[in-house]
């Protein structure tokens, strides 16, 4: 099969689609790699690359789409991609289509198939292709919120390890899932002293058997919060309930409870934000300040490391796509329900329940 990566064009998106190791990989199978000139240099990959790798580097974009079966991107495709888009063509990457009728019609009528990451599942009910960000950005919110504690910045001027005499900073994390358990694994490796609040107990039971003492486990109440919130010298918003909008958690009454300087890293900014005073930032100005709070609310913030980003999920998405090019995309969802709940459009059909019913579109 052909397999195409042409350059991500949206502002300030970094990672590609497809790494060396995949286009190696996919090789090895047997299929024709075709990746745009200079599609990996903002994750730190060369053409040379991808050539090692046994791919063919095209020009263009517009070659790309052109000769390619499965289009294998990061994002969803813009409308001068969509407009490349035909019927018997494979895509494959983040859409997010529900809030997007326009990207939603354009797919429609291209007759493209469209397989998009993060409705593919697993056996756990997890999302396997949404993971790896949510790891990447839960990874990145203690060390994002250390460099806003820093008084330079705006912060609090505090230590997050403390030193030998001095304690160390308090991080509170609020949501237990996958940013919360990675934030949380930064931040106590940073030294700070670390609470997890989550609503469900089977996940603190888990969250207590990981961390074996190293990280404080409290169930998330309105009561909880309100005590632990003078003494916070972070806190990481992580919370998600699927499908809805992110629950709002700190008002801004409750700002002037906690101490000046201290940071909220909104890391739910994506879903709306947990904290009444959150609105969206870029990675050029990151950090802004309400009543002395410093508050960091990037809504991509696995931008900030897209070197990393791409590889993890080149590691997530690469069995999926070799599956999708061995077989066929037809045959590859029939054998595999998780990838099948990734199908979220074909040949002029919309075939995801969720999309429907946000667009009141049929199903
Ligand atoms: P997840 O489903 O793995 O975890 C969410 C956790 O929140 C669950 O354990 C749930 O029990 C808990 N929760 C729900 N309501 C709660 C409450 N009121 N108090 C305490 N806990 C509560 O989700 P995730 O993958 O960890 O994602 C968390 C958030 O991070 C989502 O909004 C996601 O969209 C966002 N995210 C943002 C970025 C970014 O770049 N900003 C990147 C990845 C993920």
């Amino acid at each position: 099969m052909h397999i195409g990566c042409p350059r991500e064009i949206k502002p300030q998106e970094f990672r590609v689609g497809l790494t060396p190791d995949a286009a190696r990989e996919a090789a090895a199978h047997g299929h024709a790699v075709l990746v745009e000139t200079g599609a990996g240099l903002g994750a730190g990959f060369e053409d040379a690359d991808y050539i090692a790798a046994g791919a063919e580097i095209a020009a263009t974009a517009e070659d790309v789409f052109a000769r390619a079966e499965l289009v294998v991107k990061v994002k969803e495709p813009l409308a001068e991609e969509r407009r490349r888009l035909r019927e018997g063509q494979v895509l494959f990457t983040y859409l997010h289509l529900a809030p997007d009728p326009a990207q939603t019609r354009d797919l429609l009528d291209s007759g493209v198939t469209a397989i998009a990451y993060e409705t593919v599942t697993d056996d756990r009910g997890g999302l396997p292709l949404l993971a790896p960000m949510s790891e990447v950005a839960g990874r990145l919110a203690p060390q994002m919120g250390a460099w806003a504690l820093q008084k330079a910045n705006g912060g609090r001027g505090v230590l997050m390890g403390g030193v030998p005499g001095v304690g160390p900073a308090e991080v509170l994390v609020i949501g237990g899932g996958v940013v919360g358990t990675h934030a949380a694994r930064i931040a106590a490796g940073m030294g700070a002293h670390v609470t997890v609040l989550d609503k469900s107990l089977p996940r603190l039971r888990q969250l207590d058997e990981i961390f074996d003492g190293r990280v404080t486990t409290r169930h998330s109440s309105e009561a909880t919060l309100a005590a632990l919130l003078d003494r916070a010298d972070m806190i990481v918003g992580a919370v998600l309930i699927p499908g809805a909008t992110a629950p709002r958690l700190l008002s801004r009454t409750d700002l002037a409870r906690m101490k000046p300087g201290a940071v909220l890293v909104d890391v739910a900014i994506d879903q709306g934000g947990c904290f009444e005073t959150s609105r969206p930032t870029t990675h050029e100005a990151p950090v802004f300040s309400v009543d002395g709070i410093q508050h960091y609310c990037v809504a991509n913030m696995p931008g900030a490391v897209p070197r990393s980003a791409t590889l993890a999920l080149g590691n997530a998405t690469m069995p999926f796509l070799l599956a999708l090019a061995d077989k066929g995309w037809r045959q590859a969802c029939t054998d595999d329900p998780h990838l099948l709940a990734g199908l979220n459009v074909h040949a002029g059909q919309l075939t995801c329940y969720a999309v429907g019913k946000a667009q009141d579109i049929d199903v």
